[in-house]
């Protein structure tokens, strides 16, 4: 079932991003802002397309696929995909392209909208007609509306901002689009991941997490402890990430993830414009600081003036026995 909108006189393009095989939370979300302005097309590019297009094809609000079968495609680089997506438009008469706001769809999306000579709109927050998106500026502290001329409109989409559709149920026609020959501007070297079997802080229901009132990285282990029995992701500020405490995947705010949990716990954090940037959106914000005067607690539901040394294993404790 597609569900369509008023507006409805678009046709839309997904840049699609598989991870392990599934399609990703941020394409999710992408299909749901483009599923606005028209019918979706979805675009999966890389050596296994075919497989990746089947299980494309069974998510909700996608009319169609289009695979472009291509080992170049194999790690996202923009310089291959964006003739790729430059094709499809002319090909398919796309109004608008879209792709989720992940390192993938920042790196792709622009470079395709100049490609075709025209501006990227990047992280929009709502679609208010086919031409009039919502985005926001300097850190969050300013919404603007922008309605854009160009005859194409290239937008990378806030995942937190739009419910994701389900990965299942649908039923999409699948075609071929001819691969673009190599451009072989640039190289994939290697990959180095973190590997984790904990909750994706992107997408995790409940956040913890910790600034410079860690005071180490080895103090981490206590947010992990109460993260664990919570299901909950551990995050950290930038200011963390810098000092070596943590690794990058882990910034939450401006130049780091944007999340929207449920529950987003600050554990000696001072809330600095950029690190609110990124977790505002969060519906309940609890603040533990030292410092009463912490501009982290004008923005919290729930605040505890206290030595975050003290406070997180009481709460692991209450956690702990409320499971019993
Ligand atoms: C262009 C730009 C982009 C940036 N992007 C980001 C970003 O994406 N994410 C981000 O986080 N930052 C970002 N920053 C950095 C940001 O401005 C702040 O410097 C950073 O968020 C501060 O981190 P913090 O809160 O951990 O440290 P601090 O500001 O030093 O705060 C530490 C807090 O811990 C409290 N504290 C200390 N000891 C304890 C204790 N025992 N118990 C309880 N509380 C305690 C202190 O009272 C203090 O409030 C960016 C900055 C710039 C200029």
């Amino acid at each position: 079932m597609f569900r369509f909108s008023s507006l409805m006189l678009g046709k839309a393009l997904v840049v699609a991003e598989m991870v392990n095989g599934k399609v990703s939370p941020a394409t999710l979300s992408a299909i749901t802002a483009a599923s606005k302005v028209g019918p979706v097309t979805a675009l999966v590019a890389g050596s296994n397309a075919k497989d990746a297009a089947a299980v494309v094809a069974t998510v909700q609000s996608v009319a169609e696929v289009l695979a472009t079968v291509g080992e170049h495609y194999d790690h996202g680089l923009p310089e291959e995909y964006a003739p790729l997506i430059e094709a499809a438009v002319q090909a398919h008469k796309y109004t608008h392209v879209f792709a989720g706001t992940s390192a993938f769809g920042k790196n792709v999306v622009p470079r395709a909208a100049a490609l075709a000579g025209c501006m990227p709109i990047a992280e929009i927050t709502a679609v208010k007609s086919e031409d009039t998106f919502v985005r926001q500026a300097f850190a969050g502290n300013a919404i603007t509306t922008v309605k854009s001329k160009d005859k194409v409109k290239y937008c990378t989409v806030r995942g937190t901002a739009f419910e994701r559709v389900a990965a299942e149920g649908g039923s999409a026609t699948v075609s071929d689009l001819p691969a673009v020959s190599p451009v072989k501007s640039a190289k994939f070297v290697e990959d180095k991941l973190t590997k984790s079997d904990k909750p994706d802080l992107a997408t995790a229901a409940t956040v913890i997490a910790g600034g410079r009132g860690m005071k180490s990285g080895e103090n981490f282990k206590i947010l992990e402890e109460l993260a664990a029995p919570l299901h909950a992701a551990v995050g950290a500020t930038r200011a963390v990430v810098d000092a070596g405490y943590v690794p990058n995947e882990m910034q939450v705010g401006q130049t780091g993830k944007t999340v929207a949990p449920n529950f987003y716990l600050a554990c000696g954090i001072s809330g600095a414009i950029q690190h609110v940037a990124g977790m505002k959106d969060s519906k309940v914000i609890a603040v533990i600081n030292t410092d009463e005067e912490a501009p982290f607690f004008q923005i919290a539901d729930y605040g505890i003036v206290d030595d975050l040394f003290k406070v997180v294993p009481a709460l692991t404790e209450k956690v702990k026995a409320n499971a019993k």
